[in-house]
This record gives structure tokens, C-alpha cells and sequence, in this order.
């Protein structure tokens, strides 16, 4: 990938490479807003962020969406270790829009086992859509531990953690306008 973006000298102790910069992101992102804009065009979908991971995400994407799109977010909390999902999600905002008879778009951050995304995928089909489907920017390879039809896809990634462009640690390093490995504290020589 493009080894051009460095970390910025705030969050240099701390980042290791860069996984996808800024520009990758963009130029990718605007294909993902191309093909859903072609795909829905007769019926223009709901797109649902998941906050707060998918902030960045969700703002670019939809501007590439040339169609009359609405959108709306949830945000959920997930039971078990920071590193480690349980598969448990907590509705902590529901949506308020009415997905009856509505295509809609899940826009996810990144899928690591894919649990989070099963149980939200079952949440929203309750609620009678016409269709729901997923817009993930990133997906670890080979971690799911249950099968995710994933329609949209920005980029597979090896299985590490990273933060940056809406993904974060301790609620920091959202702004990061490239995706970057974690290091953590103290790590450095
Ligand atoms: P899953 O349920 O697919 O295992 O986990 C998905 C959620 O875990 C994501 O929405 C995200 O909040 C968090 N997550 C998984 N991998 C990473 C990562 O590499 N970095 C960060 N910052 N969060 C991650």
C-alpha cells in the first residue's frame, strides 16, 4: 500500500505504519459511492451509520452517493474484552427513522469476528426493510466466526489492530485522516 503517509508528529509515539492513507481512502470510497449509486438508483436506500467508528466513514460516503439518500445512526456497545467481541451488542441510540418497505444500508467501520454486524443485521430485519445490506470500509482477514454477506467492501486488512479515520483507542485518534497500525504507550525504543 502507500507508504507516503506518516503518522502526525501528535500521535508519532504511539502509530506504527500506515495500513490505508487518506488518499487510498478517498479514491476508494468513491468507487463504493459509485456502485451503490448505481445499484440503488430506481430506489434510493437509508444508509445507517454505527457510531462513533464509522463517523468518518459514513460523512465521506454518503457525499459520494449521487442519489436522494437519507441518513440516520445507531450506536451500540459491545460486551466483552476491548480486544475481544462478545457478540452481545446494546442498542445505546436506536434509529429513528421507519425502515419498513426501505432498502437499507448498514455503513460499518471495520468487521473483525463479524458478531456486531449478525446481531445488527437481525435487529434491523425484524423491523420489516425491504432489504438490508452492508457497507464495511474494512474487514480483518480470516477472523469472522460467522458467515457476513457483505455486499460492500473498502478494504481486507491483516488481522491488527488499528485506529484512525473514525477508529479509535480510548476514544482517541478518530481524526486521523489515514488508517494506522497501534503501537501503544511506551512500545517506542
Ligand atoms: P466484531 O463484532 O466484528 O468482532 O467487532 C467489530 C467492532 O470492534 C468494530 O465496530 C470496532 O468498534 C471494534 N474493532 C474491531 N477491530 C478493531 C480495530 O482494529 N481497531 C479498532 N479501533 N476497533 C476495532
Amino acid at each position: 500500500m502507500d507508504a507516503q503517509q506518516l503518522p502526525p508528529v501528535w500521535a508519532n509515539d504511539v502509530l506504527g505504519d500506515v495500513v490505508i492513507s487518506e488518499s487510498e481512502i478517498a479514491s476508494r470510497v468513491a468507487e463504493l459511492g459509485a456502485a451503490i449509486t448505481a445499484d440503488y438508483a430506481g430506489d434510493p436506500p437509508l444508509l445507517v451509520g454505527v457510531l462513533k467508528g464509522a463517523m468518518a466513514f459514513m460523512v465521506d460516503l454518503a457525499r459520494k452517493v449521487e442519489l436522494r439518500v437519507d441518513v440516520d445512526f445507531m450506536a451500540v456497545s459491545s460486551y466483552g474484552s476491548a480486544t475481544q467481541s462478545s457478540g452481545i451488542v446494546r442498542i445505546v441510540k436506536d434509529l429513528e427513522a421507519d425502515l419498513t418497505d426501505r432498502h437499507v444500508i448498514v455503513v460499518e467501520d471495520i468487521v473483525d469476528s463479524g458478531l456486531t454486524l449478525n446481531y445488527l443485521r437481525k435487529y434491523l430485519l425484524a423491523r420489516k426493510p425491504k432489504s438490508v445490506e452492508v457497507c464495511a470500509l474494512l474487514v480483518k482477514e480470516g477472523e469472522q466466526r460467522v458467515s457476513l454477506d457483505l455486499k460492500y467492501v473498502g478494504f481486507t486488512i491483516p488481522p491488527t489492530f488499528v485506529v484512525g479515520y473514525g477508529l479509535d483507542v480510548a476514544e482517541q485518534f478518530r481524526n486521523l485522516t489515514g488508517i494506522f497500525t497501534y503501537i501503544g504507550e511506551g512500545r517506542h525504543e
